[in-house]
């Protein structure tokens, strides 16, 4: 079963659009936010609402967000118990949210609000997911974009659902996507691929990236290893096949090698060879060996995440508000 908050119970009235913000530490970002969100809102006619999760933030964000007051729209503002990463910050907002199509937005403005429109459009013509693919990755070192390069056609190659590449968390989802991603119950959860799992009927639509608008990126490089573990192990045991297959190969070839020293030194009468040779294959076999294991160990690691089937975040906190007419629960 995933874990239900016991704040589910706003879930009653219906919302045609949900957008979720995850935020953590993104203080200097709001004004500019919410002022580019406004403006979007109020040009739609559907009813719509902003579900802000801070990610234990600890700067003066809650505080911020708690005080926003929309002309359009509603917001609900979560925080939780502490920093518990991108992927369960997107997951609470995922499970809080309401709206008939839900779209996932970065804070720090690098994806355009001003798609929104474009995106609902698409939706309306019956699209279940509409991807938004970066044309160019604008403001990212040529290290990010060669790395994110080659993990996309890695976790392709290894894993049996398709990531598209250049597809961020940035897109939007109607509400039988969310259900689904909602009742998947695993812990390790890599949302790029998780939002890719369910299928059903998809676009893609191509939009330039903007340069982070204030502040620094919260990846560092461990942090974006740690994540591209996640989405290989989660979706593929083609790495375990994989040091299978090497180890069918090194003993295959040592069983060759060993054949020819033996009829080497039986019908040719050769002594000992060189120390090099031996602790070439030694350091080899022992490097590979210790390769599988790791590997095992990842999987391992992953197996007993879930099996002590924790809660994926903690909400300490919602505050809940509405355009100042409504009550907010009826
Ligand atoms: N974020 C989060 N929890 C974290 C790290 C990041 O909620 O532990 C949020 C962050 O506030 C932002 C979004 O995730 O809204 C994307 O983060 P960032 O811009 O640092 O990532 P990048 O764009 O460099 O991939
Ligand atoms: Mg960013």
């Amino acid at each position: 079963m995933p874990y239900l908050s016991p704040h589910r119970s706003l879930q009653t009235n219906e919302i045609c659009l949900s957008i979720i913000i995850p935020m953590f530490n993104e203080a200097e970002m709001i004004e500019s936010l919410v002022a580019r969100l406004e403006t979007i809102l109020c040009s739609l006619a559907d009813t719509a609402e902003i579900v802000f999760v801070d990610d234990g933030s600890t700067d003066t964000t809650w505080d911020k967000v708690c005080g926003i007051s929309l002309t359009h729209g509603e917001c609900q503002c979560i925080k939780l118990s502490r920093n518990f990463g991108k992927e369960a910050a997107m997951s609470a907002g995922l499970e809080q949210a309401r709206g008939l199509a839900v779209i996932m937005l970065d804070a720090d403005l690098q994806d355009p609000p001003e798609l929104i429109p474009q995106m609902l459009s698409v939706w309306r013509e019956g699209y279940d997911m509409v991807n938004m693919k970066r044309r160019q990755r604008l403001g990212e070192t040529w290290f990010k974009r060669f790395s994110a390069k080659c993990f996309y056609r890695l976790m392709n190659w290894v894993s049996d659902s398709s990531v598209p590449d250049n597809v961020g968390d940035f897109r939007l989802m109607s509400r039988q996507v969310v259900d689904s991603i909602n009742a998947m119950p695993e812990r390790n959860r890599f949302m790029k691929g998780l939002f890719c799992w369910p299928g059903f009927k998809q676009k893609t639509l191509l939009f330039d990236r903007d340069p982070r608008f204030v502040g620094k990126t919260k990846w560092n490089y461990a942090k974006l290893f740690g994540l591209a573990m996640d989405g290989i192990t989660s979706f593929s045991f083609k790495p375990l096949r994989l040091a299978t297959w090497c180890g069918v190969i090194t003993a295959l070839s040592s069983f060759a090698y060993g054949g020819w020293v033996i009829s080497k030194t039986l019908f040719f009468g050769e002594t000992v060879a060189g120390y090099p040779s031996i602790m070439v294959v030694q350091l080899g076999l022992a490097g590979i060996q210790l390769l599988a294991l790791g590997l095992i160990g990842e999987y391992l690691g992953r197996v007993f995440v879930e099996v002590k089937q924790r809660p994926l975040y903690l909400i300490e906190e919602v505050s809940h508000q509405v355009q100042k007419n409504q009550d907010p629960f009826p």
